[in-house]
């Protein structure tokens, strides 16, 4: 597992949300065209969303039109509200080319709706999307191996109860701490957590 950009503020230094499995599987597109090379975005498979937040999707154009240039595709799966949004607003024929209906005999972009509590399989891994607690409609993933060793991504969330963490039971925990102790307060109202909201 690769982290290509951790950060909700993007600088020359920092770089917005996405983890890449296997160089192949990536989490989130805030940065998957900033932080990769061609090449390597000419590896991805697939790409899963978790919510529809600028700094989690932000490169999904830009990596789909290298992609069409390089007459490659990219499966991208995410709730329906997340597919439409970057349709309607996006990829529109307007602001950005129509990357899911071009070429037409392949199109670049190949869009998959998924639901929390609905598991799939994907490049050899069991991926089950699960509802966490944010200002949107947000998804963590957890995704299990061939090898049955399993980790979890967190995305954007909020608190959430004991009883939620006590099933996630996973070899490997990516977290968000978007926030400082010391912001608490506006770290729960705006869907986030800190270190402290985390150990608890
Ligand atoms: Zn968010």
């Amino acid at each position: 597992m690769r982290i290509v950009g951790a950060h909700n503020l993007e600088s020359r230094g920092t770089r917005y949300m996405s983890l890449l499995v296997d160089e192949e599987l990536a989490i989130d597109a805030g940065s998957l065209a900033s932080g990769l090379t061609f090449e390597e975005q000419a590896r991805l498979s697939a790409v899963l969303l978790s919510h529809g937040h600028y700094d989690h999707v932000r490169d999904v154009p830009a990596v789909g039109l290298s992609l069409f240039s390089m007459g490659r595709h990219l499966s991208v799966l995410g709730e329906s509200d997340v597919l439409n949004m970057l349709r309607s607003h996006w990829i529109n024929g307007t602001t950005y080319p129509r990357l899911h209906e071009m070429p037409a005999e392949e199109p670049t972009l190949q869009f998959h709706s998924i639901s929390p509590g609905e598991s799939f399989e994907l490049s050899g891994k069991v991926i089950t999307p699960t509802r966490m607690n944010h200002t949107i409609a947000s998804l963590g993933f957890r995704i299990e191996d061939g090898k049955g060793r399993v980790m979890f991504y967190t995305s954007d969330t909020g608190p959430l109860p004991p009883t939620f963490w006590e099933g996630v039971s996973a070899d490997l925990l990516i977290a968000e701490v978007t926030m400082p102790n010391a912001w608490q307060e506006s770290a729960i109202s705006a869907g986030h957590l800190t270190p402290e909201l985390l150990k608890r």
